[in-house]
């Protein structure tokens, strides 16, 4: 859904829109299901100086959306719940390009751009849920992981492959240890 700058003129835009799995590319590691989203569009004018006259976008609304990564220990697919919302500003492409135009301030590091005649909403959305995708996620708290010896999932069977031995020099070392400490 292109946001038009020229209907903006006109008026807010209210959406609600719902996308099927794939409608939007998140790259090869993030599976989302469907997204939901709504919110409202608008038009903000920034004026600089006398003449000129900034047409912002803003955008604000909320998503929800699921998406799966796998487990950081064992690898199954984990089920990531997202809620978020967001209330972002798109300047056009190249306003802040200018020499005079450096003046960015802490409110408005968030400010993003759009290209030509919008805002295209499923990128902003892409971006959105980039934004609060963890870096990483474990299944459950006490996930065993893989062996890795025979990469066996150590939640589902037991395997094998020796249980580490303690080294003997390394007893020999507690021993001494456990000496001083009395
Ligand atoms: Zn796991
Ligand atoms: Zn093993």
């Amino acid at each position: 859904m292109l946001i038009k700058i020229h209907e903006l003129e006109l008026h807010p835009i209210d959406f609600e829109e719902e996308f099927r799995p794939g409608a939007i590319d998140f790259g090869p590691d993030l599976r989302p299901s469907g997204l939901h989203t709504d919110g409202r569009a608008e038009l903000v004018e920034e004026h600089r100086g006398k003449r000129q006259k900034i047409k912002d976008i803003r955008l604000n609304g909320e998503l929800t959306t699921s998406f799966e990564l796998a487990c950081a220990r064992c690898l199954e697919p984990v089920v990531q719940d997202v809620a978020r919302k967001f209330d972002l500003l798109y300047r056009p492409q190249g306003a802040d390009a200018g020499p005079e135009e450096r003046s960015v301030t802490a409110a408005e590091a968030e400010v993003s751009y759009y290209q030509g005649e919008g805002l295209l909403l499923e990128e902003a959305l892409r971006e959105q849920v980039l934004l609060a995708v963890p870096l990483k996620v474990i299944c459950r708290e006490d996930c065993k992981g893989l062996c890795p010896h025979c990469g066996k999932n150590l939640n589902v069977e037991q395997c094998s492959c020796a249980e580490p031995v303690d080294d003997p020099r390394w007893s020999a070392l507690k021993d001494i240890r456990s000496k001083l400490d009395h």
